[in-house]
């Protein structure tokens, strides 16, 4: 979510890859080149032969969050859904479900981070009231009342908001009968440290 300088300001702070490329077509052949590579058995990585997740991570597309590293599991142990924030909505949830209803996944991890852009754009729009813009709302939507809940706590304001964030995505899930058997857990990352910690 670095994307946009304007509504994400500061916590996004992350100096991009030294090799990114400087231009959309630049962009768009990296990708295709990385593809051949893939295809052609010369990748990085090689293919994932089987989808057997044990796992569903609902955690946010910040780029350094990448929940198989940041668990250090194989591709395809993980069923990964990312949206900014880790905001729920109805594809989300869909996509939850399929995770623990057709491929029996027994274990949800909702996983906030710290210095979280979507958490920083929530807290600039209460303190501002300027708005955000398009589709951003719905992140301000979905994660204001994380931080109105901790808005009188002492302390750092967005940490706080995180963490409440992740535990209201758990508790919605968990009170949901459709996904009555699988555990579900909410957790934080710091990506400084890299250290997960669960959430009570
Ligand atoms: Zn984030």
């Amino acid at each position: 979510m670095a994307s946009n300088p304007r509504a994400f300001p500061t916590a996004t702070a992350v100096g991009a890859p030294a090799a990114a490329p400087a231009s959309t077509s630049a962009a768009l052949d990296e990708l295709l080149a990385g593809n051949r590579r893939y295809a052609t058995g010369r990748a990085r990585r090689g293919r994932v032969p089987a989808q057997r997740p044990f796992a569903v991570v609902l955690d946010c597309v910040d780029s350094r969050v990448l929940p198989e590293l940041v668990f250090d599991q194989d591709l395809g142990a993980l069923l990964c859904i990312r949206t900014a924030g880790q905001v729920l909505d109805e594809a989300v949830l869909a996509s939850i479900q399929y995770g623990v209803t057709e491929l029996r996944v027994p274990l949800v991890v909702v996983l906030g981070h710290e210095g979280c852009g979507a958490v920083a754009a929530t807290l600039g729009r209460l303190r501002t009231g300027a708005p955000v813009p398009g589709h951003l709302e719905l992140l301000v939507e979905e994660i204001a009342p994380a931080a109105r809940r901790t808005g009188a706590l002492p302390g750092d304001w967005a940490a706080h908001t995180v963490r409440a964030h992740a535990v209201w995505v758990r508790d919605a899930i968990r009170a949901d009968s459709a996904f009555a058997g699988a555990a579900v857990v909410a957790a934080r990352l710091d990506p400084d440290s890299g250290l997960v910690t669960l959430l009570p």
